[in-house]
């Protein structure tokens, strides 16, 4: 087993090496809790969750470690605006990402600290730039040196000296470069959250929250760090310049993992275009396992396009294959599973592997799902064992996905005597009585197929109603 990931800072997709001695270390750029989660929370938070279902399928033990920011200036803008304090609104919305996490079934996170959990951490890293001198102090904080980190821009591959010019001009004089950020910003008004500090009563900056999380956890060198496309710069650049100037050793981390942009529409969502898609919204009419889909269906590292008709076609593609498998349960043939069946398993069993080994194609183990689906239906004699054999593999597969959507739940005595009555109906050729228990059963949200060895039903519950 070789698995071929795209690390962002070397441009290319390298062989991820599994520690022998205890778990890879996957360490993931968690929200800022000022707002509700939205849709380009999903498109980050689902592919990790699949990519570590994944390696722990395979029996690789992962440490997955995510933060949450929970002090920062969005939120105290967003206080300021609710005339309520940033304390509050930063306990409410993590608790609103927890909930929604939990909804997505998003479960293979290990452990979640927020940055206030972590100023201990914070601190001590901070005082550590200071003595190696990559961080200098001024009348609004500690500020982190660029110049003194050579590498500053490597990750973004960013011309300094080009994007220097655009700068405006600087809040704090005595900072010695624009692009020097904040490790403490010192507090100036009342309502600002704030801890003591050696340098006076303040709160961290952004980018130091992660490097303290991270090494609390993992130390300054592990194995694989992932966040969206818009964190590279300056975020990733500023994690990489604190890590390795405390460390004095590189790379940080031995795979950057980014994730590509969420777009509604051909356009950035935001809530002045009004294309602006919470995730709690979209729960409100759609099955989880919906969103999970049309994450899936793409690479993680692909501009991801978002529109409305997706939803249809995920819907149709996940009902097709729930009534397959509703209908490989209703075999009954004898007979033992023949090697044509066990081939095609295998072989399937393998294309998808090979997928997934190679940058987590998705789109590519969709695609196979589908041809061995098409597969299974060109076959009108498959017997009882080949079926369940079948059956049995394909869907343990999207369980390991994290989809639970397809999971057999037993229908309804009331629905299943309905189903029975139809197909008397249509045995007996009576077509109007058919179709009208057909829309019955519809309406009441079941899917029938006919088939020509009779007829199958599922509960299609990806749509809510009421
Ligand atoms: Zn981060």
């Amino acid at each position: 087993m070789a698995i071929k990931i795209f690390d962002s800072l070397s441009g290319k997709k390298k062989i991820l090496s599994i520690p022998k001695n205890g778990p890879l270390k996957l360490f993931v750029c968690g929200p800022t809790v000022y707002d509700n989660v939205h849709l380009g929370h999903a498109r980050a938070y689902l592919p990790f969750d699949i990519i570590v279902r994944y390696l722990r399928s395979l029996n690789i033990k992962v440490f997955y470690l995510q933060n949450i920011t929970d002090v920062d200036d969005k939120i105290i803008e967003r206080a300021k605006e609710k005339k309520t304090t940033a304390a509050k609104i930063s306990a409410e919305f993590s608790d609103v990402y927890l909930k929604t996490c939990k909804k997505l079934n998003i479960s293979s996170v290990d452990k979640y600290v927020k940055a206030s959990a972590s100023i201990k951490e914070i601190k001590n890293q901070i005082y550590r730039l200071i003595e190696k001198g990559y961080a200098y102090e001024t009348g609004s904080g500690v500020y982190f040196s660029v110049k003194k980190f050579k590498d500053y821009g490597k990750l973004s591959r960013q011309n300094l000296e080009e994007l220097r010019s655009g700068y405006r001009v600087e809040s704090d004089p005595e900072k010695h470069d624009v692009f020097d950020f904040a490790l403490w910003k010192k507090k100036k008004f009342s309502y600002e959250p704030s801890w003591p500090s050696p340098w006076g009563a303040g709160r961290p900056g952004w980018h130091i929250e992660d490097t303290a999380i991270s090494e609390k956890y993992f130390g300054l060198n592990y194995s694989l760090h992932g966040g969206g496309m818009d964190l590279k710069f300056p975020h990733h650049e500023a994690e990489i310049a604190q890590a390795e100037s405390l460390s004095g050793k590189k790379p940080f981390v031995d795979f950057w993992i980014h994730i590509g942009f969420l777009l509604v529409n051909g356009e950035k969502m935001s809530k002045s275009l009004h294309n602006f898609i919470t995730v709690p919204d979209f729960l409100k009419r759609w099955h989880p396992d919906v969103l999970r889909w049309l994450v899936f269906s793409r690479h993680y590292g692909s501009p991801f396009d978002y529109k409305e008709e997706m939803i249809s076609q995920a819907v149709n593609a996940m009902l097709s294959l729930k009534l397959l498998f509703s209908s490989l349960k209703t075999k009954s043939g004898s007979g033992e599973i023949s090697s044509k069946v066990k081939k095609a398993v295998s072989a399937f069993d393998k294309k998808v592997k090979a997928a997934m080994e190679n940058d987590f194609n998705t789109p590519e183990v969709v695609s196979e799902i589908f041809q061995f689906a098409n597969f299974l239906k060109s076959l009108d004699n498959l017997n009882k064992k080949e079926a369940l054999f079948a059956h049995s593999f394909i869907s343990n597969l999207l369980s390991v996905f994290g989809f639970s959507f397809f999971l057999e739940k037993s229908l309804p005595k009331k629905i299943k005597e309905m189903a029975e009555e139809r197909e008397v109906f249509r045995t007996i050729r009576n077509f109007s009585e058919a179709d009208a228990l057909r829309d019955k059963l519809e309406k009441m949200g079941y899917k029938i197929d006919d088939t020509a060895s009779g007829s199958v039903i599922v509960f299609n519950n990806l749509e809510i109603h009421g």
